[in-house]
C-alpha cells in the first residue's frame, strides 16, 4: 500500500511558500496486530498547523523537516488487524496530510455516519466546536444580557462562540473580514451585530455595535482587532485567549498587540480576567457535556455551521495559505477521497 504524503520541506519565515512543502510517495508497512490501515476521506486544515511548521518553543513539538504535516482526519478502515475496528468503519484519526496510514486502532475513534455527517467530527462537533464551548463556558462564563465579542467570527471556532453565547442568553457581536462574512454572521448565525475589521471606521463601528461595552472577548486574532476591543471592556470582563492568528505569519506591521503597559493598566483598572487555554485541558471537565449539548443544538438548528471544502490533497498547501489570510468561509476541509462505493 502506498501513501501520497505532503511533508514539511523547510520552515517558513512568514507566509508558507510552495517550497516549504513537498509531495512524496511512501510505501506503508504491513499492519501489525492491533493496527488498522486507513484511507483518508477528509483532512482538517487548522491555524495551529502554522505553529507546528515553526521550531519556536510552543505547547507542542514541531513537525520535523521531511516529516508528514500533522492533522486530524476522517478516514475509512480499509484493512484491520484489530477487533476494535472493521473494514468499512469511518473513524476520526490523527494521520496528517496523507492519503493512507497504518495506525494503532486505539488511536482512532469510530464515528456514526447516521448521527451526523462524519465531516462534522472535524468541525462543529469536533475540536473547533469544542474549543468554542470549553473556552467560552469555562473562562468566558457569559451571563444573560452580557455582550460577548469574538473575531474570526465566520470561522468554525468564532461562529460557534457566537451561537453558544446566544444560546446562553448573551448578546453576540462578531468581527470578520469583509461584508460577505459580516452578512453571514447576521443572516445565518444570528449574531446581534457584525463588524468588519477591514473598515477604516473599525473603532466607531465597534462602539456602535457594543453600546453597553464588552463583558467577554473571546480572543482569536490579536493584532489591530484586539487593540480596539480592549478599549471597550467593562469592569470584570473576561478574555479567554484562544488564538492570535494575526501574528502566525509573523505579525501585522505597525499593528501588533504589543501595547503591554496600556493593556496591563486596563487589566488593573477594569479588574479583567485574562486566561489562555489549549482546548484539550477541558476534555475531562467539558467533553461529555459538549457532545450532548452541541449535538442537540446542531440537530435543532440552534447552532449552524458551514464547511469550505477543497478538493484533492495536492491543494492543501494553497488552501492552508488561504486559511491564514481569511479566504476560507467556514470550516476548511480537504476532500481527499470518497468512501468506498461512492
Ligand atoms: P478560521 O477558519 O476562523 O480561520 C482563521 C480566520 O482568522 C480567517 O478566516 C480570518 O477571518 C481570520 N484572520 C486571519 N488573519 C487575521 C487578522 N490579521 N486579523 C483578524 N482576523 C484575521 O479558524 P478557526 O476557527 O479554526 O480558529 C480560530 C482561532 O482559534 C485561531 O486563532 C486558532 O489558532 C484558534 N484555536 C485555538 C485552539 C486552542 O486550543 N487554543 C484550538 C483551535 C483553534 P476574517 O476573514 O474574518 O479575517
Amino acid at each position: 500500500m502506498k501513501s501520497t504524503q505532503i511533508r514539511l520541506a523547510s520552515r517558513p519565515v512568514a507566509e508558507p511558500l510552495d517550497s516549504d512543502f513537498e509531495v512524496a510517495t511512501a510505501e506503508l508497512p504491513e499492519p501489525e496486530e492491533g493496527q488498522v490501515v486507513l484511507r483518508t476521506l477528509h483532512l482538517s486544515l487548522d491555524p495551529y498547523m502554522r505553529g507546528r511548521m515553526s521550531d519556536a518553543p510552543s505547547y507542542a513539538a514541531p513537525v520535523g523537516i521531511g516529516e508528514v504535516m500533522v492533522g486530524q482526519t476522517v478516514s475509512e478502515v480499509v484493512a484491520s488487524r484489530s477487533e476494535r475496528r472493521e473494514v468499512g468503519d469511518i473513524v476520526l484519526a490523527y494521520t496528517g496530510w496523507q492519503s493512507h496510514a497504518v495506525v494503532d486502532a486505539r488511536a482512532t475513534r469510530r464515528l456514526d455516519p447516521s448521527a451526523a455527517p462524519v465531516s462534522t467530527a472535524l468541525g462543529v462537533l469536533g475540536m473547533p466546536g469544542f474549543t468554542a464551548y470549553g473556552g467560552l463556558l469555562a473562562i468566558g462564563q457569559p451571563k444573560a444580557g452580557e455582550t460577548v465579542v469574538v473575531a474570526a467570527a465566520a470561522g468554525p471556532v468564532g461562529s460557534a462562540v457566537g451561537q453558544i453565547a446566544k444560546a446562553k442568553g448573551a448578546r453576540a457581536v462578531g468581527i470578520a473580514g469583509g461584508p460577505e462574512k459580516c452578512r453571514l454572521l447576521l443572516d445565518e448565525y444570528g449574531f446581534d451585530a457584525a463588524v468588519d475589521h477591514r473598515s477604516p471606521t473599525l473603532r466607531e463601528d465597534l462602539a456602535a455595535a457594543t453600546p453597553d461595552g464588552i463583558d467577554v472577548y473571546f480572543e482569536n486574532v490579536g493584532g489591530h482587532v484586539a487593540a480596539e476591543v480592549v478599549r471597550r471592556f467593562n469592569t470584570y470582563a473576561r478574555m479567554p485567549v484562544c488564538g492570535l492568528i494575526a501574528g502566525y505569519n509573523g505579525g501585522e506591521p505597525m499593528a501588533d498587540f504589543d501595547r503591554l503597559p496600556g493593556f496591563m493598566r486596563r487589566v488593573l483598572t477594569k479588574s479583567l480576567t485574562v486566561r489562555g487555554f489549549i482546548q484539550d485541558e477541558f476534555v475531562p471537565t467539558h467533553w461529555a457535556d459538549f457532545q450532548r449539548e452541541m449535538s442537540g443544538w446542531v440537530a435543532d438548528g440552534t447552532v449552524r455551521y458551514r464547511e469550505d471544502v477543497v478538493d484533492s490533497l495536492e491543494n492543501a498547501p494553497e488552501a492552508f495559505r488561504g486559511l491564514l489570510a481569511g479566504r476560507n468561509v467556514g470550516k476548511l476541509l480537504v476532500k481527499v477521497a470518497d468512501p468506498a462505493g461512492v
